[in-house]
């Protein structure tokens, strides 16, 4: 039944029937349900991860449609969390999809994503990736960094006390102080789709590559190969 479903994807020599079996014993946690977790789990659904929990606490705004494809205006008011997993349930019933209509905090991040292979980051916080690098260290599951901001998104695979964390790089990443952060509409599910990727080959034991960055505008990749930072207050080897 999976070869047939997935009979193009299996034909990649990099992935085969192995990867596709591989994958459909994992358990994927979605951490925000908007612009980029939205694409991602939709990805990780069609894909094939066995299991897939999206967390988020917001509706459905008018003004999230012009960076997301799996909502309508029909969906506008609704909980994003119950919507997504309503809609991505019919693309793959393969697939165990659970949308779960909670805020995120120090309290229950462990018991939200103490089952989780790997954590993606839909969020659009900087206070909640510090709480998922922390939660990543602290019980080593990797997860996969994204944001985006106006015409330049960022990606990097994580794997607790192996690859450089989320605190080695916080200096890298632009601040912004605009209540509403701009965006560009295509670009979610550019990095969503490398998020995707990046998730993907953790999932089946590939190294990351490091920070990707892209930027839409002027059509430039670069691939940022960051080392640890010894005095990284989170996963730093002299930082305490
Ligand atoms: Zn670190």
């Amino acid at each position: 039944m999976i070869a047939d479903r997935y009979t193009r994807q299996t034909l990649v020599k990099e992935f085969g029937q192995k990867g596709q079996e591989l994958l459909a014993t994992k358990h994927v946690i979605v951490i925000g349900g908007g612009g980029l977790g939205s694409h991602s789990a939709n990805l990780l659904v069609r894909i094939g991860v066995g299991s897939i929990d999206i967390i988020d606490d917001d509706i459905v705004d008018i003004t999230n449609l012009h960076r997301t494809s799996v909502f309508s205006e029909q969906d506008v008011g609704q909980l994003k969390a119950l919507i997504l997993q309503e809609k991505l349930q019919t693309v793959n019933t393969k697939v165990r999809v659970k949308g779960i209509n909670k805020k995120v905090t120090n309290e229950n991040i462990w018991p939200l994503v103490q089952h989780a292979d790997v954590i993606i980051d839909g969020t659009d916080s900087i206070s909640l990736r510090v709480l998922i690098n922390d939660v990543s260290i602290q019980h080593d599951i990797p997860w996969v960094y994204a944001g985006v901001y106006e015409t330049v998104g960022m990606v990097m695979g994580i794997l607790p006390k192996k690859t450089s964390c989320f605190q080695c790089i916080t200096q890298d990443i632009p601040k912004s102080t605009a209540q509403e952060i701009p965006v560009f509409g295509s670009l979610p599910a550019t990095i969503a789709a490398i998020q995707c990727n990046e998730a993907i080959k953790l999932l089946l034991g590939k190294q990351p590559a490091g920070l990707l960055i892209y930027d839409v505008w002027n059509q430039c990749f670069d691939i940022m190969d960051i080392q640890r930072n010894p005095y990284c207050p989170r996963c730093g080897i002299k930082s305490k």
